[in-house]
Parts: structure tokens; sequence; C-alpha cells
């Protein structure tokens, strides 16, 4: 905690040097003495202590001043700091004055001029103030705070970017925080541009972009050299994987990811099949673990997003979402697969605003005690439901299917018939949403027909799209947009359109020499966090036989 702040506020200014200097002897060591020349200056400075969120324990002022007299401003000060002890100094012909402010104004104490001795006739009284106020006083959340609706999804962006990236923040719902409007007003923002991100130091950053956020809260968006050996694209399991053994390997390595790493495991609430965890990992640890170890090893992490592939000559230019490019030799694009959203009317507009992709982890304890629903029947579906019962009175599975014997691992069934407040539908769809600021009902289709049924919380799984688009034509995929590489991209026999090289491509090459794939975003990969590490340690072997070549 800062140091509480002692403010001491006379117009005359040899009378406040001695204060100054009396209240430094006795309190310099605990507190930081302030001093204002007028109840104006004074009022400045505590509104921008205020804003600093800086504790303001005792204001000290004389009362004749001109302009505002010191039991006005000892009045006016408590808008600001009503916590405050409030003593005034007066001229023993003010005295009844000072009596009477007592009670009009809420003030503490008032003290006669001259108080020498101070041991005697200062001290005292202002040290039992001050106890009193320690005693009452509650240290301000000194971290980042998120003003913002529960029910906005760029609300619910800004809180997934910075919980995803390990950023504490306290979130505050200016539909049910009164503390969240009065910082507003004290701050003089405006209530209807949210979200609010509020620093530590007072300043405000106003439905922030998310580099802009990035930026603000240290994350790296520009990179350090001009060329690399090898930018990785994504930073999943695949990624991460390549970061550590590219950079331990001795190779100057560059991630790009816009989230934090962690990939789609950092959704995961729990994965209890990756080898070495026996009573299972985080996703969200496992991403942290591996973030830290390719950094201990040199590898370099950029918070942006890829928007472009660039190939001239023998160099690979990755363009960045701020319009910047950085170069390499190789590319290894990880880019896993992100969720495929509902195309139910209602969907689109309602996202964000109670329907979500993914775990949407940081949703998790506003659902506390609401009945919430997840759509899928995958492994994913059922870590999900089963973080959500921690939180929620009761969460609905909707599946398509018969139940989950097809499509989720045992463990995971055995669990969610074990947890009693999961509740599972076979045969049952969405077929719309409903809700107007946001989602409050939904229109189920089951065995016995259509039924509409109140929801505020929806959580989707159905399957996953690769996000590829951005990357140009001659880069080969699927029908479904993932990406060919190796034998794959011969499966007719004959070498790839366009390719010029007279060897073969390496195993988990593209149909482009140099840039390279691993993981979910890869035509046929096993869609497991294991499978992705292990191809991003393989993507890294080629890599060198790659760079060998120069
Ligand atoms: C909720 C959930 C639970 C799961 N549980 C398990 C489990 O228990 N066990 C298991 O083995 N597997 C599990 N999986 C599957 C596993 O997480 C994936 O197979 C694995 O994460 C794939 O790793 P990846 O690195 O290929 O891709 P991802 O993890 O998808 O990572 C890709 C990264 O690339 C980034 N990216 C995408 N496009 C760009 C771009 N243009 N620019 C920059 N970066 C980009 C993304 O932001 C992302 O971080 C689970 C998946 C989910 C969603």
């Amino acid at each position: 905690m800062a140091r509480p702040i002692l403010l001491a506020v006379d117009d005359d200014v040899n009378v406040l040097e001695a204060v100054v200097q009396d209240l430094r002897r006795q309190y310099g060591a605990t507190y930081r003495v302030m001093r204002a020349a007028s109840a104006q200056a004074a009022l400045d400075t505590l509104a921008q202590l205020k804003s600093r969120q800086e504790p303001v324990a005792l204001i000290c002022s004389d009362q004749r001043m001109p302009g505002i007299t010191g039991v006005e401003f000892l009045e006016r000060s408590r808008e600001l700091y009503p916590e405050s002890k409030r003593v005034l100094l007066t001229a023993y012909a003010d005295t009844e004055a000072a009596i009477q402010a007592i009670n009009s104004a809420r003030i503490h104490y008032y003290l006669n001029k001259p108080w020498d001795p101070p041991e005697e006739k200062l001290y005292p009284v202002l040290s039992d103030l001050l106890e009193d106020w320690h005693a009452g006083y509650q240290p301000p959340f000194e971290g980042l705070r998120v003003i913002g609706h529960r029910w906005s999804l760029k609300d619910h962006k800004v809180r997934t970017f910075l919980s995803s990236n390990h950023v504490p923040y306290r979130w505050m719902d200016i539909a049910g925080s009164d503390d969240a409007l009065k910082l507003m007003n004290d701050l003089q923002l405006d209530a209807t541009r949210l979200p609010v991100v509020l620093f530590p130091d007072g300043s405000a950053l106003v439905d922030p972009e998310p580099a802009e956020l990035a930026t603000r809260v240290g994350l790296r968006t520009q990179a350090a050299q001009d060329f690399y050996d090898i930018v990785v694209v994504g930073a999943g399991p695949a990624g991460l994987a390549a970061a550590v053994y590219g950079a331990s390997e001795g190779l100057r390595t560059l991630v790009v990811e816009p989230q934090a790493p962690g990939g789609q495991a950092g959704s995961s609430s729990k994965i209890e099949n990756y080898l070495g965890f026996p009573s299972g990992v985080t996703g969200a640890d496992l991403g942290r673990r591996a973030h830290i170890q390719a950094t201990r090893f040199g590898a370099e992490f950029l918070t942006q997003r890829a928007t472009g592939l660039r190939i001239d000559g023998q160099y690979r230019f990755i363009q960045l979402a701020d319009g910047r490019e950085v170069s390499s030799h190789v590319v290894l694009l990880a880019l896993g697969v992100h969720y495929r959203k509902l195309t139910i009317p209602g969907a689109e507009r309602l996202t964000g605003r109670g329907i979500y992709y993914g775990a949407a982890l940081v949703e998790a304890v506003s659902c506390k005690d609401e009945d919430v629903f997840v759509v899928g029947g995958a492994n994913s579906a059922g870590q999900a439901a089963l973080h959500f019962a921690r939180y929620a009175r009761k969460v609905t599975m909707l599946v398509r299917g018969a139940g989950l014997a097809a499509t989720m691992s045992k463990y995971l069934i055995d669990e969610i018939a074990r947890t009693s407040n999961i509740e599972l539908q076979a045969f049952t769809q969405v077929v719309e949403a409903f809700g107007e600021e946001r989602l409050e009902a939904l229109q189920l289709k089951g065995p016995d027909g259509e039924r509409r049924v109140p929801a505020s919380s929806l959580f989707v799984f159905i399957g996953a799209a690769p996000g590829t688009e951005w990357l140009p034509a001659s880069l080969m995929r699927d029908e479904y947009g993932f990406l060919l590489a190796g034998p794959d991209l011969r499966s007719d026999g004959k070498q790839p359109d366009g390719w010029r090289e007279s060897r073969e491509p390496f195993l988990l090459e593209s149909s482009v020499p140099g840039v390279f794939v691993a993981g979910d975003v890869r035509h046929g990969s096993i869609k497991r966090v294991a499978s992705a590490v292990g191809e991003g340690s393989i993507a890294v072997q080629f890599a060198h036989q790659y760079l060998a070549g120069f």
C-alpha cells in the first residue's frame, strides 16, 4: 500500500510550513505529508489523489482563507474522501464557529493556533485520530479495474483478453455496482462508453483495441529484431513446443499470438490425459509454463495477430494486424482451430451477451447459482459442463445424438454421471435464441417437439474450423480449409503445384517451401494436446534441415 497522506492547507505560507514541519517530524516515516496554499488547490490535489486511488488519512485546514473557508473546504473534501479525518485550525476568536462546524461539516477536531508544544497540543490529538482512521481503513484494490456490462460483447472480449494473458483485474458491472458508477463520475468518464479499463495510476482506456490494451499492460507488440530464423504463428501447444525446441537449439525464434500462450488448451479447465500430469493440468497452467520455458531459452513473443504471409525468394514475411511485418527464413503455422458458430436466428446478435463460444472461463463466476446450457457432446463440452457445474445451479447439456458415448472420453462421461447438477438432454437442438439486450430464452427442439425455455447463458461447442482464409492461395488446403503438408500434398503421386525444389517436401512442410504446419490446423491431425506438442517439436527438426540448405 502507498503511504497514506496527511494534507495541510493554509494560505499563510509561514503557518503552512510550520504545520508541515511538525507533521513530518512526528509522522514522516509512516505518512506522506503534502501541502496546499488554498482551499481550491487542496480540492484539486484531493481529486488527483482520488483518481490515483491514494489514501488520505487526515486533512488539516486553516479556517480563515480567502474564497473558501476552512469549514466549507473540509465539508467539500468529504465528497472525495469521506473516511479521512478532518481537523480545523482556528484562531481563538473562531472557536465558536469551529464548535458548530463539528456538527455541520462533520469535523473531527479543531485546534487553536498556536499549538506549541506540539507534543502536548498537536500530536496526542492527531495520533488518536490516525489510529481511528487506520482501524476503519480498507486499502483499495491496487490492480486493474474493468468497468463494463456483463451482457456486452466488448466487455467480454476485454475480460477474456486480460484473463487469458494472466493480467489480474477486478471487474465491476456498471448495472450492479454503485461503486462503479461513482468511480466513473469521479473520473468524469462517460458511463455510456464502456468498457473502461482503469489503471492504478488513475489513467483509463475507454473501449480499447487489443493492441492498445496489450501495450498498456506491458505485453510486447513490436519485434525486437529485424530478422528471425523461424517465426511461429500461434502459441497453442504446437507453437509453444516449436518455440521451446527452436529457441533451445539456438534458432532465433519469434512467436506471434494475439491471445495468451496456451491456445485452445488454455480454455480447457482440466486436461487429464496429457502425459506426466496424473491429476490433470489446466490448459492455462500448461500454456503459462511452456511460455516461461520458451522465454527462458530466448524465444520472443509478440501479442499480435498474423494477417498475411508474403514470400519473396528465400525470405518469408508475416504481416501483422498493426500493419508491421516480421521476416524470417522459416514460418511455422500452428494456428489451431476456432469454434464453429451457431447459425440459428438470434445467435449472432447475442454472441457475447449470453451466447459464448469455447469454455469462456471468465464467465463461469458470473453464472453463479444460475442455469447454464452447454451445446455439444465432445470432450470440450464435457469439460466445460463439469467446470460450470461448480458455479451454476444447474447445467443442461444439449446433444443432437443419443448420448455422449460416441463422442466423449469415458472418464468425462463417468464424471458427468456423478455430478448431480448436470442434466443431459439427448436428441435435442437449439433452434432459436431470444433476447433484446441479452439472451433471455432458447427454443429447443427435442424428441417431444419444440419448447421455449428461459436461459441466460449458452456455451457452444459444435466443432471447429481452421482460420486459414488469410493465407495465400499457394498454400494447399483441403475442402474445409485445413492445411496440407508433407505426404498429403501428393496424394496423386505428383509434386504440389508450383513446387520448384528438387527435393520432396519435408514431413509437415506445406506446399510453400520453408512454411511448415503443425497441430490442429494440419489436415489429418489428431486433435490432442500431445499430438500438437509432438508436431511442433518435429517441425523444428525439419526447419533445421531446411535451413541447412542455405
Ligand atoms: C475446451 C477444450 C478442451 C480440450 N481438452 C483436451 C484434453 O483434455 N486433452 C487433449 O489432448 N486435448 C484437448 N483439447 C484439444 C487440444 O486443446 C487441441 O488439440 C490443441 O490445443 C491443439 O493445439 P494447437 O497448437 O494445434 O492449436 P491451438 O491450441 O488451437 O492454438 C492455436 C493458436 O494459434 C493462434 N492463432 C490462430 N490464428 C492466428 C493468427 N492469424 N495469428 C496469430 N495467432 C493465431 C490462436 O490464438 C491459438 O492460440 C481440448 C480442446 C478444447 C477447446
